[in-house]
C-alpha cells in the first residue's frame, strides 16, 4: 500500500530514513529517545515516531529531554565509517545540521520507553498505558493485531460472509458464563445483559435468510481473569446456513490460516483433527498441546488380573513416561518432588499417584514395585517405552479422572510457554453434549451452550444415557489454548425445547426468557452452524506473548480493575436512585 506519510508538520517518518535519502533535507516529528553526549560540542539524540528511530546529531547545548515532542529539520548523511548500527533499519544514516523546534515538553516518564518493560510492575504499566503503548513492543503488538483483523475480514468477505453488527444491550441468555448486567432506567428492576457472544442474534440472522454472517465482535463475560481471559474480548463470530461441520471447519480454517500468514509471513500446515475422545485418551485434556510428547499410555489391560488392590478395581489405568532424555530434571525428581506430584494428583481428583523409576534392564524402583508381578512390571516398561533413567507416573481411577489428572500432570511437567513455536493448531470434534451431572441440582451440565445439535446417531439416548451423547460441536486449539468453539445448531423447535427441558428449563420458563429466540424458529429455520474464535488469544500467541493483556490496548488487571481510570468506580447516589437501585451494606452482600 502506498501511504502518504508527509503531513503539514513532517516530510518523512523517522523509521524510513535510508541510504537513498542521503543528501536530502527532511523534517521529522517525534519524541526524544536516548541522548548521548559526544565530544565537547555535540550530542546524539534518538528521534522516535511509530515507524522507528533515527539518530540526530545536535549541538549539545540544545535543551530537549526524554519524551519531549520535537520537530527536527536536518540533512540526511551517511554515518561515519565504524559508527553504522546494523541493529536498526536506519542505522546507516543520521540527521545532521539539525534545526530543532520544541512542540511540547514532557515530565520524565515513570519507566524507560526504549525498553521492553518486562521488569516494570504491571500496575504501573497499566496506570500509564499511553506511555506503555508508546514502546516498540506494544506498538508492534497492536499493529499485528490490526493486520490479523484485516486478514480475517478479507478472508471472510472473500468466502461470501456479510459483516453485520448485533446489539450490546440484550436480555440474559443461557450460554453458561456469568453475565454483566446493565440496569434499565426506564424500567427500574429490569436489566439488560451485555452479550457473552452474539450467539442468539447470529442464529436469528440465519432464520432471517442472511446465509453467511460474520462480525469481529466484542463479548463480555464476568469470569475470573487469567492469562487468556479478560472481561471483554474480541472474537471472530460467524454463522452459516445449509452446512455441516466440515463446511464450517473449512471456512474457519481458511480465515485462521490467512491470519497466521499475515502475522508470521508463513502459512501453517493444514490443521489436524481429532475427536474429543481421542484428545482425552491421548492428551488427557480437551485442549491438547501437540508440541510435546509424554502422551498418555493405556495400561488397563496389563493389570486385568493384578493383585495390587489400587489397580484391581480401577476402571482405567494409564501412565505418562517422563523421559530422562527430554526432561532430565523432572525425570530425576527426588522424594520431595514426587510427594508434591502425588499431592497435586490428589488435588486434581485422583485417589493417588503411583510413581516408578526405571533402572538398568527395566528394574523398577517404587514403593509399589513389590506388589506388581514380574510380568506386569515388564509389560508396563514395554508399553510405556520407558528406558533407564525415566520416571513413570500411573493413575488408576475412572476413565475421566485418569485422563484429566495425567493430562494436567503432563502439562505441568512438559508444556512449553504458549507462544513458543512451532504453532500446532488442531480441531477437536465430537464433544460430548453434557460434561457431567451437577451434584446439587442433579441437572446435566452442557458441554458447550444448549443450542448445539446432538449427534443424530445419539439423539435417542438424550434422556436415558445423556453422558454418552455427542454434540455436533468442535473446538479449535492452538498450542494448548482453546482458540474458539462452534457447533451445528438445533434448528428444530421441538428438539430445542426437549434439550431445554432436560436442562431444567421448562417450556413456560423458556418462553418467558427466550421466547424471542424460540418463536422465530417456527417460521422456517434453516439447518445452520457456526463458530467463534478469540482474536486476543490468536494474536497473543502469534505475537510471541503469553498473556492476552499484551495485545489489548487497554486491558484490566488480573483483579479486574483499570489502574489508569480506576474503573470500576463508585457512582453518585443520584445516579443509583435514577436507576431504582439501593446498595446493600458490604457485609450483607
Ligand atoms: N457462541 C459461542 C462462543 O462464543 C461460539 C459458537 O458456538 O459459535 O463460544
Amino acid at each position: 500500500m502506498n501511504i502518504k506519510n508527509s503531513t503539514a508538520l513532517r516530510t518523512h517518518l523517522c523509521g524510513d530514513m535510508r541510504a537513498e535519502n542521503i543528501g536530502q533535507v527532511v523534517t521529522l516529528c517525534g519524541w526524544v529517545g536516548r541522548r548521548r553526549e559526544h565530544g565537547e560540542h555535540l550530542a546524539f539524540l534518538d528521534l522516535r515516531d511509530f515507524s522507528g528511530i533515527v539518530q540526530c546529531v545536535v549541538d549539545n547545548t540544545v535543551d530537549v529531554r526524554s519524551e519531549w515532542v520535537i520537530r527536527v529539520t536536518g540533512k540526511v548523511q551517511a554515518r561515519p565509517g565504524g559508527t553504522v548500527n546494523a541493529n536498526i533499519p536506519t542505522g546507516e544514516v543520521e540527521l545532521a545540521e539539525c534545526k530543532i523546534e520544541v512542540l511540547n515538553n514532557a515530565e520524565p516518564p515513570p519507566f524507560p520507553i526504549d525498553q521492553r518493560g518486562d521488569d516494570v510492575d504491571e500496575n504501573v504499566r497499566l496506570k500509564f498505558r499511553y506511555l506503555d503503548i508508546r514502546r516498540e513492543r506494544m506498538q508492534k503488538n497492536l499493529r499485528l493485531r490490526a493486520a490479523i483483523n484485516s486478514a480475517i475480514r478479507k478472508s471472510m468477505e472473500s468466502q461470501g460472509f456479510t459483516e453485520i453488527e448485533t446489539p450490546l444491550l440484550m436480555p440474559s441468555t443461557p450460554e453458561g458464563a456469568r453475565e454483566f448486567l446493565v440496569p434499565s432506567r426506564n424500567e427500574p428492576g429490569s436489566f439488560y445483559a451485555l452479550p457473552q457472544s452474539p450467539q442468539l442474534w447470529k442464529q436469528l440472522l440465519m432464520v432471517a435468510g442472511m446465509d453467511r454472517y460474520y462480525q469481529i465482535a466484542k463479548c463480555l463475560r464476568d469470569e475470573d481473569l487469567r492469562a487468556d481471559r479478560q472481561y471483554e474480548f474480541m472474537q471472530l463470530d460467524a454463522e452459516m446456513s445449509f452446512v455441516d461441520k466440515d463446511d464450517v471447519i473449512a471456512m474457519i480454517s481458511t480465515a485462521v490460516i490467512a491470519a497466521a500468514l499475515a502475522a508470521t509471513g508463513s502459512e501453517p500446515p493444514p490443521i489436524e483433527r481429532m475427536t474429543w475422545h481421542q484428545a482425552m485418551n491421548i492428551y488427557g485434556i480437551d485442549k491438547p498441546d501437540l508440541r510435546f510428547g509424554m502422551t498418555l499410555v493405556e495400561l488397563t489391560s496389563v493389570f486385568t488380573a493384578t493383585e495390587f488392590k489400587a489397580f484391581a478395581s480401577a476402571e482405567s489405568i494409564k501412565a505418562i513416561c517422563v523421559s530422562h532424555a527430554d526432561y532430565p530434571q523432572q525425570a530425576a525428581s527426588g522424594r520431595n518432588k514426587l510427594d508434591a506430584l502425588t499431592e497435586r494428583a490428589k488435588k486434581l481428583g485422583a485417589k493417588g499417584l503411583v510413581w516408578l523409576k526405571v533402572g538398568e534392564a527395566g528394574a523398577l524402583e517404587s514403593p509399589v514395585a513389590k506388589f506388581l508381578s514380574p510380568a506386569e512390571q515388564s509389560a508396563l516398561v514395554e508399553q510405556t517405552g520407558a528406558v533407564a533413567g525415566d520416571l513413570v507416573l500411573i493413575v488408576a481411577d475412572t476413565w475421566a479422572t485418569t485422563c484429566s489428572v495425567l493430562g494436567q500432570l503432563r502439562n505441568d511437567l512438559g508444556r512449553p510457554p504458549v507462544h513458543q513455536g512451532p504453532y500446532r493448531y488442531v480441531w477437536v470434534v465430537d464433544f460430548p453434549m453434557f460434561v457431567g451431572i451437577n451434584p446439587t441440582t442433579k441437572l446435566p451440565q452442557p458441554g458447550h451452550h444448549p443450542f448445539c445439535h446432538p449427534h443424530p446417531d445419539d439423539i435417542d439416548r438424550l434422556e436415558t444415557d445423556p453422558l454418552s451423547v455427542r454434540a455436533l460441536a468442535y473446538d479449535l486449539v492452538l498450542n494448548g489454548w482453546e482458540l474458539g468453539s462452534g457447533s451445528i445448531r438445533i434448528h428444530e423447535p421441538e428438539l430445542q425445547r426437549r434439550v431445554f427441558r432436560y436442562l431444567g428449563i421448562s417450556d413456560e420458563d423458556a418462553d418467558h426468557r427466550f421466547g424471542f429466540f424460540l418463536q422465530p424458529f417456527k417460521y422456517g429455520a434453516p439447518p445452520h452452524g457456526g463458530f467463534a474464535f478469540g482474536i486476543d488469544r490468536l494474536t497473543a500467541i502469534l505475537a510471541g506473548e503469553d498473556n492476552i493483556r499484551e495485545v489489548i490496548a487497554f486491558p484490566k488487571t488480573q483483579s479486574g480493575s483499570d489502574p489508569m481510570t480506576n474503573a470500576p468506580t463508585v457512582v453518585e447516589s443520584a445516579q443509583l436512585k435514577d436507576l431504582g437501585i439501593r446498595l446493600l451494606p458490604p457485609a450483607a452482600k
